[in-house]
């Protein structure tokens, strides 16, 4: 488990550039499935960095590597800038918070917060404030003497953070640890964790198949696909230049047009649509319109080949408006630096 408090060594290390957590050539196959297929990453402390990715990317066995649950067959996983590739989870200074909260039923909520506590021999008294104030610090003052039962699936997860959180880990390593609410829970648990995180200071490895939410929460993240990783980077990054085809498809709409033999994407809210006889860009027809409440979205088709999808807020428009678009003639047109490049060097 954790130490309390980092130690001057670890804060010195930190400042030196060590990163949180560095892996470097890990890979990690089960029979003839290769979960993880040579991965380097370089984590800063402090950072709240994304895995993203489909399921099946490699991104728990990533995770799991980090923690030490799984041995890597190849690589080598270091914190700090120490290596700890063949150290137990244990003695690792990260913990881990997963998508099921795994809490123990048969303790209480203050006895679940405080394990971590008491497998290091601290005193009861000082557990019990310890617990509650972690308990407080997840919004859940005065639940300690409930039973895991008795609370929200909402609340157990914030239950799990405050166990995971109690002694002081440098890393906190979390498996998708809001795929289980709803909607609206899971944006206010987005924002409340992106809190949490900065008022901690400390580095949350995060995963999630979920796009928006690793547009929304990350410092940076990175893109997984088939056990690699195939960008890094900032959300408006990767969002704006996708290195990849994959990439662009999976973090927002595929946008790509093949001109003179390069592919380059365009983010449908860059596009601006004006009628046909406004003369300027490309000419094409409205193939479908899609009316999504704050925008509609626009299939056009290119007379030059090719399709590409438009976003305009609805300012004035109304569904019904928006839907008789459908066939009009119009024209499409961006600022060439709204544009990008796929697999060009050196970007
Ligand atoms: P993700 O978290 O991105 O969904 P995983 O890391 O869980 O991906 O899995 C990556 C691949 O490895 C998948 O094909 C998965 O079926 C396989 N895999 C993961 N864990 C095991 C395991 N314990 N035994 C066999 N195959 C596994
Ligand atoms: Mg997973």
């Amino acid at each position: 488990m954790a130490t309390l408090a980092p130690t001057a060594a670890d804060t010195e290390a930190a400042a030196g550039g060590a990163p949180a957590v560095r892996l470097t050539g890990i890979r990690r196959s089960y029979g003839a499935v290769v979960a993880v297929a040579g991965v380097d990453l370089a984590i800063g402390a402090g950072e709240f960095f994304t895995l993203l990715g489909p399921s099946g990317s490699g991104k728990t066995t990533t995770l799991r590597v980090i923690a030490g649950f799984e041995r890597p067959d190849a690589g080598r996983v270091e914190l700090q800038g120490v290596d700890v590739t063949h150290v137990a989870p244990s003695q690792r200074a990260v913990n881990t918070v997963f998508q099921d909260y795994a809490l123990f039923p048969h303790m209480t909520v203050a006895e679940n917060v405080e394990y971590g506590l008491r497998v290091k021999g601290m005193r009861r008294r000082d557990r019990r404030v310890r617990a509650e104030t972690m308990l407080e610090r997840v919004r859940l003052p005065g639940l300690g003497d409930r039973k895991p039962v008795q609370l929200s699936g909402g609340q157990r997860q914030r239950v799990a953070l405050a166990r995971a959180i109690v002694n002081g880990p440098p890393v906190l390593l979390l498996d998708e640890p809001l795929g289980a609410l709803d909607l609206k829970l899971r944006q206010e648990m987005q924002i409340f964790l992106k809190a949490l995180q900065q008022d901690l200071g400390i580095t949350f490895v995060y995963v999630t198949h979920d796009q928006e939410e690793a547009l929304t929460m990350s410092d940076r993240m990175a893109v997984f696909n088939e056990g690699r990783i195939e960008q890094v980077g900032t959300p408006a990054d990767v969002y704006e230049h996708p290195q990849t085809e994959f990439v662009a498809g999976f973090v927002g709409v595929s946008n790509i047009l093949e001109r003179e033999g390069r592919r380059i994407t365009i983010r449908p809210e860059k596009i601006r649509m004006s009628d046909e006889a406004a003369g300027e860009g490309e000419a094409g027809t409205i193939r479908s319109v899609v009316y999504v409440g704050m925008v509609t979205r626009y299939v056009v088709g290119l007379d030059s080949g090719g399709e590409l999808v438009v976003v305009r807020q609805n300012l004035e428009t109304s569904s019904q408006d928006a839907l008789s678009e459908q066939g009009k003639r119009v024209r499409l047109s961006w600022r060439p630096e709204h544009t990008y490049e796929i697999g060009k060097e050196g970007t």
